[in-house]
Formats: structure tokens, sequence, C-alpha cells
């Protein structure tokens, strides 16, 4: 199939699966992957104030102005250069910015209860858990120590494992071939489009965070 017809085959699902498949069925699936900015915890960091930092240095290096750029977009720049020494030191600034701001961090109440309470959702108890985040895996592991919910994983998937971050699926791609189950085999939370964008490129079912929360919350009723 011509790829680009592929990805529209792909989209076409993805929006399909948006719509209509709600609520969603864990029946099949042996690995459920969160995001965790606003999927499991809210991380409470100025965002827009690294991302200023990181156009700031990269400008004052290369010359080249990315003020208008994402965050992944900045460290894209860095990784078409090659330059891997600058890349690990705009981690470092992250990695450490981010930790500075974790005691601050706010776990999401019916993620973690879903978490923690899955076989009431229709989960198997062999499912196996991972996390797949732009933030660093020292943020993902102490977030989720935080929210007491660490031992629950199995693999994480952080800014540092990648080097096309999402909307790439690369993340996703990495957590199934670490589990070595296939596509229909796992399924994917986020709160924001590029998660779903990964999602659909990756050709796993995804869905807003939103979705499992409502469902959380109707079950909680009953
Ligand atoms: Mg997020």
């Amino acid at each position: 199939m011509d790829i680009k017809l592929l990805y529209l085959t792909l989209e076409e699902n993805f929006f399909e699966r948006m719509t209509k498949k709600i609520p969603f069925s864990f029946i099949g699936k042996k690995v459920i992957v969160f995001d965790l900015d606003g999927t499991i915890v809210r991380l409470v960091a100025d965002w827009h104030l690294l991302k200023k930092a990181l156009a700031a240095r990269f400008t004052e290096k290369s010359r080249e102005d990315v003020t208008h750029k994402s965050i992944s977009a900045i460290l894209s720049r860095i990784v078409e250069k090659g330059d891997e020494e600058e890349l690990q030191l705009n981690f470092n600034l992250m990695r450490q910015y981010e930790l500075e701001n974790i005691t601050s961090n706010e776990p999401i109440k019916e993620t973690v209860y879903f978490i923690n309470n899955k076989e009431l959702f229709g989960v198997s108890p062999n499912v196996k858990l991972a996390v797949f985040s732009l933030n660093f895996r020292s943020t993902i592991l102490k977030s989720l120590e935080m929210a007491g919910i660490l031992e629950k994983f199995e693999f994480f998937v952080g800014r540092e494992d990648v080097r096309r971050w999402k909307p790439d699926p690369d993340g996703l791609l990495m957590i199934l071939d670490y589990f070595k189950v296939n596509l229909e085999e796992m399924i994917y939370f986020g709160d924001l489009e590029k998660d779903l964008s990964a999602g659909a490129s990756a050709g796993v079912e995804s869905y807003y965070i939103d979705t499992l929360i409502n469902h959380v919350r109707n079950k909680k009723k009953s």
C-alpha cells in the first residue's frame, strides 16, 4: 500500500475510534501505556520559561532564531546538526528544571484509582503498564513514586530515550518492541493531540485520558 494512503487509512480509523468506540474495551489488551504530565499527574512547572531559556541558548550558539519553536522542535534542530554533546547539555538543563519543580506535582486521582484497581475495569491481572512521556525518566519514576504507584509499572520511555519526539511514534514502537506484543494488544492514553497522533502513526488504539477519567467516575457512581 502507498504510504500516504496508509496514513490516511490510519487517520480515518483513528477518528472513527474517537467518536464511536466509547467506552473502550480492554479485552485482548496486554499492555496499557500512559503519558505522564496531564495524564497520571499534573507537573507544576513553567514550561514556557524553560523553552525560552533553551531557545535563547540555541540562538546564541547557532545564530538561528527558534523563538517560536517548541521544546521538541529545538531539540530536533540539535539532533539534525548531529551535536550529541549539546543535546546532552540541554537534557541536563531540562532534567534539573523538572526535578526542581517536582515537589508540587499533583496526582490525577481517577487515573491513580484506575491503576490501583484495574481489575475492576475488566483489565486482566497480567496486563503490563508502561509510560511514554516527554519528561525525563527520573521525573517519571519520582512522580510515580510520589503517587504511590511506581511498582505497578514495568517500562518507561522518557525524553532521553528517543531522538524523534511525539507526535512521532518512536517511543510507542519501543514499548511494543520491549513487550513483544502486537499493535492491537496495546492501548495508549494521553492528554494532548500529539499523544493521539503518535498513537495513530504507530497504529495503536489511543484515547484522551478524559475518556478514562469519565469511565472511572461513572464506575465509582454505580
Ligand atoms: Mg501530557
